[in-house]
């Protein structure tokens, strides 16, 4: 992913501060150098990369600074505050109501990923308890309807389209009246797209919305144009007034910083991202918590949502040992049968951040010789409730069990390594103390994976809440 690429890039800056002895202007503008070309790379515009440089070294006059501060840390956190704001639309992002019908309406060009999005949306919404559905009001596209039975479908989400009727505002109209009137709470209406922003195009949308009258409309922005998404978002804000963007294909192209930077900088209010082709790959667009996963700091609210979506009430035992931070290696063997897409979830942990499909795959490979290792555990080594000091008080079971699944013995170390990390992080988080999980966290178990973890900035603990 090449995000993952721009935030290696950037931590790597940020980080040639940590071995300098002395911090004086040279090192301060080479570091800045190398976060804006990082950026420039990823399509940010110009403009917007030196308003970041100037803010930064307005904001850190080293000459003034009295000795004794900590100017690295004090560096570090003004780039991230900078990059935040980067992002950061600045406006209240619209949120559905519950219990009542809510009905979002899509719209944007052929291809920018509307149908695949509005079946991620059903389902992210339908994952938290929403009643939700579909509607394909989409009659231009051959094959859209569809597309868009298939995802439903496979989701197990409620449809409605039809095959033999011609005009999108019929079957929106006779979709949102079916719903509504079996109280659906979210209710999805897919709509055609042209190659460019067509009158035509802008015509039907307004008839469809005037038909189902919206309480949001959603622009589906494709990320790859990059900055020219401006002038894209500009000319949507001009035609719909409340309105709220998706901004796609984060995942797959050099120019996604560029797309964040623009829409933010038309303050269009970002409420997801897509990440992939998977309904999977979909999450709610946070500045903060965006900049955060990109420098490997972790999403702390992205992963307690994660963990709560989980189910894990079903499984008490379980639940019980990660409330009390009792985790053992066959609850965490569970926990990772559960997880479902493993790169997801560990792009939130501190000290990973965002992951190339490359790098999901060998972390996927990965977990599975982990779960081989686990397999030749005893029952002892599986419910010991701190297994890793059981391991070193008696290494000699780290060769039984790595000879038991035909593996080295630094696999099992670092299986065991990694149980104390996301074993530690997750059963303190669950108990709600997330200083304490930083604490745990040790930064030398997490210096090797690449990310800012160690750094704290006061500005960036607090989430934002909506
Ligand atoms: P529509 O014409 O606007 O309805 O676009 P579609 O939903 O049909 O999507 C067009 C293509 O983009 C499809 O091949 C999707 O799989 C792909 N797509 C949509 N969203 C994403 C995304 O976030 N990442 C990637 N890599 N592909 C996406
Ligand atoms: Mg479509």
């Amino acid at each position: 992913m090449v995000l993952a690429n721009l935030g290696k890039k950037i931590t790597s800056a940020l980080r040639s501060l940590n071995n300098a002895i002395v911090i004086n202007e040279e090192l301060l503008n080479n570091m800045l150098t190398e976060v804006c070309t990082a950026l420039s790379e990823a399509d940010v515009n110009t403009t917007l990369v030196k308003r970041l440089r100037d803010n930064v070294k307005s904001a850190i006059v080293l000459e003034e600074m009295a000795s004794g501060l900590n100017k690295k840390k004090m560096i570090q956190c003004a780039v991230l505050k900078e990059l935040v704001q980067l992002v950061d639309p600045g406006v209240n992002a619209w949120n559905p109501t519950k219990g009542k019908n809510n009905v979002i309406m899509f719209v944007g060009l052929q291809g920018s990923g509307k149908t695949t999005t509005c079946s991620k949306m059903a389902y992210f919404y339908q994952r938290k308890g929403w009643k939700t559905c579909l509607i394909c009001a989409d009659t231009y596209r051959a094959g859209a309807f569809d597309q868009l039975k298939q995802n439903a479908t496979k989701a197990r989400i409620p449809f409605y389209g039809s095959y033999s009727e011609v005009d999108p505002v019929v079957i929106a109209r006779e979709g949102v009246e079916r719903f509504k009137s079996e109280n659906f709470e979210i209710i999805i209406v897919d709509t055609s797209g042209r190659h460019k922003q067509e009158e035509s195009l802008l015509e039907e949308m307004l008839q469809v919305s005037n038909a189902v009258q919206p309480d949001n409309i959603v622009y589906v922005m494709d990320a790859s144009i990059g900055q020219a998404c401006e002038s894209q978002a500009k000319a949507f804000k001009d035609k719909v007034d409340v309105a709220s963007v998706i901004v796609t294909k984060l995942d797959g192209h050099a120019k996604g910083g560029g797309a964040l930077s623009a829409v933010a900088a038309t303050k269009s209010p970002i409420i997801f991202i897509g990440t992939g082709e998977h309904i999977d790959d979909f999450e709610p667009f946070k500045s903060q918590a965006f900049i955060k996963k990109l420098l490997g700091m972790g999403d702390i609210e992205g992963l307690f949502n994660k963990i709560n979506e989980l189910k894990l009430e079903d499984n008490e035992e379980l639940m019980n040992n990660l409330i009390h931070g009792q985790i053992t290696m066959r609850s965490m063997y569970e926990l990772f049968q559960n997880m479902g897409p493993f790169g997801h979830f560990m792009q939130m942990v501190p000290g990973f951040g965002f992951m190339s499909k490359q790098n999901e795959q060998d972390i996927s490979a990965k977990l599975k010789k982990h779960m081989t290792i686990m397999d030749s555990m005893n029952d002892q080594e599986l419910d010991d409730k701190d297994v890793p000091k059981l391991f070193s008080k008696e290494p000699n079971r780290i060769q039984r069990v790595a000879r038991g699944a035909g593996v080295a013995t630094s696999d099992v170390q670092e299986l065991l390594t990694k149980f104390s990390l996301i074993g530690g992080s997750m059963g303190l988080f669950k108990g709600g103390n997330m200083n304490q999980m930083f604490k745990m966290m040790d930064p030398r178990n997490l210096n090797h994976m690449g990310g800012m973890d160690g750094l704290r900035c006061d500005e960036m603990q607090s989430e934002d809440v909506d």
